[in-house]
């Protein structure tokens, strides 16, 4: 991708950055121009090795760690972050966790942990983050990561797949809200990405998959991308499949 000389100024936040799709996201950004910030959890080695990276490539990129399903975590962190250095441009809610099992044996804990860390971080992280980018006065982007699950449903994802449904609401209803501040949002919706999520699939799966093979986490990255981009500010609450066809 070009790199563009605005995006130098515009920070960008991506969840869930120190692995997988997050991490393909924040090398895709990062290599735009955009200064990332890397959030993740608990796997710091794995983040720093995701800002080296950046850095060696010639951009820039920051940690922050934080919990997304822990909302005072949340307002704490990103309140003393946006303090220091100013509003993000662009967010991308990108953590996420599975916890399957079919309803009949799901316990307590898989539905609330899923919940809370896939559909009621939406909350937790754009709640401190949408008046500073609106203030800012200059657009911006905002990108969900939400999943072939939330489109089609999945045997033993109920707890995810309504999680990746309801993130699809929030960002529609969302972008309606910050359309006139010319703020995008939308959501991309993987189908089998080889990450540590999803490692192999078993052969009669992948022949379910048109394109006949898992997607790479930097396929993912170059869609984030474009949404990211000038040339996609006229695209909102609008959710793109990125699944070989699955959908
Ligand atoms: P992954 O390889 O397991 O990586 C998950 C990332 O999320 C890690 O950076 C992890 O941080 C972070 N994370 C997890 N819980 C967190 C929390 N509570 N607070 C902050 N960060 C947290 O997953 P992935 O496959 O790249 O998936 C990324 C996103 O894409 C998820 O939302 C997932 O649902 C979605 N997705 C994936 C697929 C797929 O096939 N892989 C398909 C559709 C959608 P640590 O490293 O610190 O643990």
């Amino acid at each position: 991708m070009s790199i563009s000389k605005d995006s130098v100024s515009k920070r960008v936040l991506v969840t869930g950055a120190s692995r997988g799709i997050g991490r393909a996201v924040a090398l895709e950004l990062a290599g735009a121009g955009f200064p990332v910030v890397l959030n993740y959890r608990s796997n710091e080695e794995a983040a720093r090795g995701v800002a080296a990276e950046i850095e060696s490539a010639g951009g820039r990129a920051e940690l922050l760690p934080f919990d997304v399903s822990d909302r005072e975590a949340c307002r704490a962190t990103l309140g003393t972050d946006l303090e220091r250095n100013g509003p993000f441009w662009g967010v991308v809610l990108n953590a996420g966790i599975t916890a399957d099992a079919p309803m009949a044996s799901m316990k307590d804990e898989q539905w609330d942990r899923v919940i809370d860390t896939n559909l009621t971080s939406f909350y937790n992280v754009v709640r401190p983050l949408v008046m500073p980018m609106v203030r800012m006065r200059q657009g911006g982007r905002i990108v969900g990561m939400s999943s072939f699950s939330g489109l089609r449903g999945n045997r033993g994802q109920t707890n995810y797949a309504a999680t990746k449904a309801g993130l699809i609401a929030a960002c529609r209803s969302l972008a309606f809200e910050l359309a006139k501040r010319e703020i995008t949002v939308n959501c991309v919706a993987p189908g089998f990405i080889a990450t540590d999520m999803v490692q192999d699939l078993p052969d009669e799966l992948v022949e379910t998959i048109p394109l006949k093979r898992m997607g790479k986490p930097e396929e993912v990255g170059a869609v984030v991308g474009f949404l990211f981009g000038d040339r996609a500010g006229y695209i909102t609450a609008q959710t793109i499949p990125i699944d070989g066809g699955l959908s």
